[in-house]
């Protein structure tokens, strides 16, 4: 397997594979850009079909969190890293305190938080071997998913303004996928704002919650990118913006929280061809890592609620910058803020603004 000439290396500053056979770790650690400062990403922990899968998923989302950070204004770099295995079988003491030794040998370059299949205690128990965690409750900020529900919430406001041109979301509706940790906090701000709600999950708990408390519409998960709506809010899975869904979108924005919406980057310029706006994922979905950026560090600062909140609302102004720029130069929003992205990152620019 090859780092180097792998489709997803991009010029990724280090790649650690970690092993420890006591406790059965098997991991990699991959820290894709260090101009703005140490990298920060979530470990996430995953029963990857093979190395070669967990290498393209760590390559991948280290470089997003480049991305994102920078994007987000934050003063941190990119980095990410990659448990192999079943989250419900091999999580032991030994293992995450083992993950916390190879996180604390790479020196502060990469800091690790919680991701999919890791939950804060797992991120606490690495915190015993190393200082270079965020996320935990000792830190003060916890569960990031209401900071990104909000942060989206932010994004949707700006993206109605833009395109619909209202000030409010009275009366807007929003189809929201997935009414998980983000899914469920996101739909209680936009019904506290007068959304209306259509949801769906697979999960059928969750979308009862939802009906009962804020009086949502549920649909079939097979329907709900067709169902009339103003707003698509994805907040599960990647990758629902692909050749199938795309021309049966109902909505004129596209603006959730999940990972990586676009399955193609040529989707977004789709999107564009159809006319509908799209919230770019990294930037509308940034509160989360705003929120730890936020918590307190040993010995510095105690964690600074409002000031987090603060930032995580500048999302809805750094939006309508990306749709502006992207509109003015023709291109798609996705375009727009990675150009944007990488003005920030890239080692003359960062040279330039300090
Ligand atoms: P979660 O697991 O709590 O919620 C996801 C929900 O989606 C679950 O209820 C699940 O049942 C549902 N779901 C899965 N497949 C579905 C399908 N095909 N159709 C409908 N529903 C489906 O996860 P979360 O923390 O709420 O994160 C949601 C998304 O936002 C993920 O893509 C995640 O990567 C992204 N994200 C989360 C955060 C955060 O702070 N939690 C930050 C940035 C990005």
């Amino acid at each position: 397997m090859t780092v180097f000439s792998h489709p997803e290396f991009d010029e990724h500053v280090q790649v650690a594979y970690c092993c420890d056979s006591d406790s059965g770790l098997k991991a990699i650690i991959a820290i894709h850009n260090l101009n703005r400062g140490p990298s920060l990403g979530g470990c996430r922990m995953w029963n990857y079909a093979s190395d070669e899968e967990a290498l393209t998923d760590v390559l991948r989302l280290s470089r997003g969190m480049t991305y994102k950070s920078a994007l987000a204004d934050l003063p941190y770099g990119g980095g990410k890293s990659v448990i192999i295995g079943d989250s419900k079988k091999i999580k032991s003491e030994a293992l995450f305190r083992a993950m916390g030794r190879f996180v604390e040998s790479l020196g502060g370059r990469y800091i690790v938080a919680e991701d999919v299949g890791i939950s804060v205690p797992d991120v606490e128990t690495m915190a015993r071997e190393t200082a270079h965690v965020a996320g935990t409750t000792k830190g003060g900020a916890g569960d990031p998913s209401p900071a990104t529900a909000y942060g989206v919430y932010m994004g949707i406001r700006a993206a109605v303004k833009h395109r619909l041109g209202r000030d409010t979301l009275d009366g807007v509706v929003v189809a929201v996928q997935g009414v998980g940790h983000v899914g469920y906090h996101l739909c209680r701000y936009l019904a506290g704002d007068g959304a209306k709600l259509v949801v769906t999950d697979i999960d059928q708990a969750p979308v009862q919650r939802v009906v009962e408390e804020l009086g949502a519409e549920a649909v079939a998960p097979q329907e709900i990118h067709r169902a009339a709506s103003d707003v698509y809010a994805p907040c599960a899975l990647g990758g629902v913006i692909n050749d199938r869904t795309i021309d049966e979108l109902s909505a004129s924005i596209v603006a959730g929280s999940a990972n990586n919406q676009l399955a193609e980057p040529r989707h977004g310029v789709a999107l564009m061809e159809r006319g509908i706006l799209y919230a770019p994922d990294y930037l509308i979905n940034a509160g989360g890592v705003i929120h730890i950026s936020y918590e307190a560090k040993p010995g510095l600062r105690s964690y600074d609620k409002p000031a987090a909140i603060k930032h995580v609302a500048r999302i809805h102004d750094t939006l309508l910058e990306i749709f502006e720029r992207a509109e003015k130069a023709g291109v798609p929003t996705s375009e727009a803020a990675d150009r944007l992205a990488e003005a920030r990152f890239k080692k003359d620019c960062v040279r330039a603004a300090a």
